[in-house]
């Protein structure tokens, strides 16, 4: 059986990310569990249930890989300190942090993440793809700045020179988040202007996702690649526009250019990664024309992810 890699998740613990995050999310997913009928107490699911996303050594990201099968991670933080408020863990600290973590596991490869807008933020993608051992580039577009801002192309140029893959998150976020920037209209700029550019665009742009096919479709001429993670609950409630969406991506790109992912610890709780896995491989077995073949199956789950991270 081919490899199962996870090309998107994150690493994350109270002190990483800002209060506001935390905050946010508890609202959100009180504001879920009302529109599910249900009555849930605010406090409780600040106090603990956010708590349970957090996992300062790492130990529970490693078990969760081992139980369901994934032979290797690409693991990143996040960087929402310019809109939120930093958090207590500088930008520099948490990517050292990850570049430890994912150095001491070989089925780990870091990624660094930086809002480009930073005043040190090619210093420290430099830094982390030169001395630290990271491999790769996060962005998080939401924050409040385009792909195609002056601040991004000065970290897309030495990723270019470095050969390094760019991962940017891509497709509507809630709130206090800007979704507008991750629009795939501003995909279009960068893999016009960066050719040789490895752009993995996340989420299939979630509800954005024909609009990046639009641009998948045509740029045959670009290194654009996506990834599936944070479709789980949509995979679940709408199998078909799944099955449909990579069927689409697979006939734009080639399967080798469509990976699988989690988004994790994100969905994990809600949507273990076994089932998440399971709805993918299921992909394989449907029998009508959205159907994958084995050897695409193979390539999304980790056959191309494989040969881009070098694994
Ligand atoms: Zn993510």
């Amino acid at each position: 059986m081919s490899q199962v890699v996870d090309i998107h998740s994150h690493w994350w613990a109270e002190d990483w990310l800002p209060e506001a995050y935390w905050e946010a999310m508890a609202d959100i997913i009180v504001r879920e569990m009302e529109k599910g009928g249900r009555d849930p107490d605010p406090d409780r699911v600040r106090e603990e249930y956010i708590p349970t996303y957090w996992d300062p050594t790492g130990e529970t990201l490693l078990e969760r890989m081992d139980e369901a099968g994934v032979d290797h991670q690409v693991v990143f933080g996040l960087d929402w300190g310019i809109p939120l408020g930093d958090p207590p863990l500088s930008v520099r600290e948490y990517n050292r942090t990850v570049a430890d973590f994912t150095n001491d596991h070989d089925e780990l490869t870091g990624f660094v993440t930086v809002d480009p807008r930073r005043e040190f933020a090619v210093d420290l993608v430099r830094t982390a793809l030169d001395d630290w051992g990271m491999e790769g580039l996060k962005l998080h577009p939401t924050s409040g700045f385009h792909l195609h801002d002056p601040e991004t192309y000065r970290l897309l140029q030495l990723c270019t020179e470095r050969d390094a893959p760019v991962l940017t998150d891509s497709g509507p976020i809630a709130a206090p988040l800007y979704s507008k920037y991750s629009h795939p209209t501003h995909v279009d700029e960068v893999v016009t202007d960066f050719p040789e550019l490895d752009l993995v665009v996340a989420h299939l742009s979630l509800g954005w996702w024909r609009e990046l096919l639009a641009v998948a479709d045509v740029n045959v001429n670009t290194r654009l690649r996506v990834d599936v993670s944070g479709w789980q609950g949509r995979a679940e409630e709408y199998p078909e526009e799944f099955a449909t969406a990579v069927r689409r991506f697979v006939d734009a790109l080639g399967a080798d250019r469509v990976h699988w992912g989690t988004d994790d610890p994100a969905f994990d709780a809600a949507y273990p990664k076994e089932e998440w896995l399971g709805a993918t491989r299921a992909l394989a077995d449907r029998g009508d024309e959205h159907a994958l073949t084995e050897a695409e199956l193979g390539q999304v789950l980790g056959g191309g992810a494989t040969k881009l991270l070098d694994v």
